[in-house]
């Protein structure tokens, strides 16, 4: 399998990278790192995505981000998402390419591609590649703090579960590397822009517990997002302010867009992503989401009851 891709990735000269739609630091991190890698073997390559957080400019040749694809690609590398229908690049249809590698970590993965590389057993997709792809290519700084950028977002600065002691030695590994650790945990994990932290003070005054103080709910509305002026990623991080209060099993957070998109984090009593399956949505055990389209209260209602339903 391995092999397959590195043939793919030999014969191929124009190659398009994408990623879930609503990318988060994973979803950037992998993608810039396969963009550095190709770009090293002197491919072209495009990143295409939309809505990317700022929090990750840091990131070198940021600004290269397209918003939507040219022609000609004989390679598609679709990281960090589950199904080919939340891929992020909206118009277009990805089925005219014919050669899709599809590298993953979320179990809910519909393996759509040619080739699919997908170990639902790591913290990342970042951490899948980088595993991939270590022995094989070079790995530069640039490709390191991408990476470390998606390992240190997915593990919530390694805090959640999902760290596993492969996680922890692809992190000092990246170190002994160069990269700068201290940077990269502080931009793209610690540091809020002041718009975050007054829409976080929003989402905590809302915050109500269910159940026994065992579920924990809060939502954000379009129109506290237009007043702040939030851009996208602002609500990245809201749901850990009910995950993290003791007691609790499942945190909620719903916040509108073109939608209203959900957010569950477990503590591990209740795998999350049996609840989003349910709504067509997907993602992990400690952590998942889903979109319903219409209304907050029925989204509410739906995600307490089914939740109740496992605890
Ligand atoms: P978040 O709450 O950070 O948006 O998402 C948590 C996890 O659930 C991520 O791994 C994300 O990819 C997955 N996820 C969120 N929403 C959806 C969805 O609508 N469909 C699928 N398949 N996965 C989702
Ligand atoms: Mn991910």
């Amino acid at each position: 399998m391995k092999d397959n891709i590195f043939e793919e990735i030999n014969k191929s000269k124009k190659i398009l990278i994408l990623a879930h739609e609503k990318p988060d630091g994973d979803a950037v991190g992998s993608s810039f790192a396969l963009y550095h890698l190709l770009k090293n073997l002197n491919k072209e390559v495009d990143i295409v995505l939309l809505d990317v957080p700022e929090t990750f400019k840091y990131i070198k040749d940021f600004d290269q981000i397209k918003n939507k694809p040219e022609d000609g690609y004989d390679l598609c590398i679709v990281v960090d998402c589950a199904k080919d229908d939340r891929i992020g690049a909206k118009d277009y249809d990805i089925k005219a390419i014919q050669n899709i590698i599809n590298i993953d970590h979320h179990h809910t993965n519909t393996i759509y591609g040619k080739i699919n590389y997908v170990d639902s057993e790591l913290s990342s997709c970042s951490e899948v590649l980088y595993y991939l792809f270590k022995d094989k290519y070079q790995i530069t700084k640039e490709i390191g703090e991408a990476l470390l950028t998606g390992l240190l977002t997915d593990t919530g600065g390694f805090a959640n579960d999902n760290v596993l002691p492969s996680t922890l030695r692809m992190a000092s590994e990246l170190t002994e590397l160069g990269v700068d650790f201290h940077k990269v945990i502080n931009k793209a994990v610690s540091t809020q822009t002041k718009r975050q932290f007054e829409l976080f003070n929003i989402a905590r005054e809302r915050l109500v517990f269910y159940s026994n103080s065992k579920i924990a709910y809060t939502y954000i509305l379009k129109e506290d997002l237009d007043r702040l002026g939030c851009v996208p990623g602002d609500h990245e991080g809201i749901v850990d302010i009910g995950r993290n209060v003791e007691g609790v099993e499942v945190s909620v957070f719903i916040h509108e867009d073109d939608g209203f998109r959900v957010s569950l984090r477990s503590n591990g009593k209740v795998d999350v992503s049996e609840i989003a399956l349910q709504f067509n949505g997907g993602g992990h055990k400690m952590a998942a989401g889903c979109l319903f389209i219409e209304n907050i209260d029925e989204a509410k209602e739906n995600i307490i009851d089914a939740i109740q339903k496992k605890l």
